[in-house]
């Protein structure tokens, strides 16, 4: 996972490490390190100056340089920011609401939607939850036989949608049908396209007004970087997004999009995808992925 983050700010540490005295200039030359190995990682460059700025802030202000180990009190530095920059305490999905917990997934086409679905349908079985899962993309019938052998591999009940059908209604009529199949979780897979558009925005707030979710998890292929933060921008302007899953994650992505999009947009990454398996999902830990980054 960001490997090449990890290698360019293993050796800007490295400098910064072993020494027995800093003085501003050594943090200076540091820091500019940080600054190129953020940049080259795709991280939003406003992103990147706050970062930046922060630590040396904090490490030239806080008596840092004066203490024992000023070398590794900055990676320490450096460390603490990298969580805040990743979300901070760890956000999953609030389970303890009232019942049925409706989650509903947004996102491009391509991102890995009807995949993550299946995947937090396993995750909210195991937390004690009987899901039910929803195909509302009527535009391509591919996406409905997506979901519905996805549903059939998990043994989860589906909706039976079909493209003649209109999407709010679809919703509308599975939250019934849930209730009938005494199910207290469901996930409406909704349409994607390849570019944002004002038809899929309406659409979405259409499925949002008539069915309430809990919950609106915009998913975000890590792959595609600044592009996904950009976009993730968008979906939240419109529909008041309450986390993201961050698929992809397993493939050789910089790390520009789990970096930026808690700054950016405010809402913090949930899950992450990590695999085409449906069982290749996990939360996401910012203090793990911290040490991962920083060795
Ligand atoms: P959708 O169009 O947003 O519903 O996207 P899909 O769920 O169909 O996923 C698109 C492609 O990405 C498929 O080939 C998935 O197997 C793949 N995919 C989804 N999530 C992951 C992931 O976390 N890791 C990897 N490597 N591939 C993924």
């Amino acid at each position: 996972m960001f490997d090449n983050l990890s290698d360019r700010l293993t050796g800007a540490f490295q400098k910064i490490r072993g020494q027995k005295r800093l003085d501003e200039s050594n943090v200076q030359a540091g820091l500019r390190e940080v600054r190129l190995a953020l940049l080259e990682a795709d991280v939003n460059f406003k992103v990147v100056k706050q970062f930046v700025d922060q630590v040396r802030d904090r490490a030239l202000g806080e008596d840092v340089l004066k203490g024992l180990d000023p070398g590794q009190q900055v990676v320490k530095i450096v460390h603490e920011e990298l969580v805040e920059l990743l979300g901070g305490e760890q956000q999953g999905v609030d389970t303890s609401g009232a019942r049925p917990l409706k989650i509903m997934m947004v996102g491009l086409q391509g991102s890995g939607k009807t995949t993550s679905s299946g995947k937090i349908a396993i995750w909210l079985r195991d937390q004690g939850f009987k899901p039910y899962l929803v195909p509302a993309d009527v535009y391509r019938p591919a996406a409905i036989d997506q979901l519905v052998t996805l549903a059939g591999q998990i043994d989860v009940p589906v909706y039976p949608s079909t493209t003649e059908m209109n999407p709010v209604d679809i919703c509308r009529d599975a939250m019934e049908k849930a209730a009938e199949a005494g199910c207290d979780a469901i996930l409406f897979d909704t349409a994607g396209r390849l570019h944002v558009d004002e038809p899929l925005m309406q659409e979405l707030a259409g499925i949002k007004e008539a069915c309430t979710p809990q919950e609106i998890l915009f998913v975000a292929d890590a792959m595609t970087g600044q592009d996904a933060v950009t976009v993730a921008e968008s979906f939240n302007e419109r529909l008041d997004i309450s986390g993201v899953v961050l698929t992809k994650m397993d493939g050789d992505a910089r790390g520009g999009a789990a970096l930026s999009i808690k700054s950016v947009t405010g809402k913090s990454v949930k899950f992450v995808g990590l695999g085409e398996k449906l069982t290749d999902m996990e939360l996401f830990h910012p203090d793990r992925v911290a040490s991962r980054i920083l060795g």
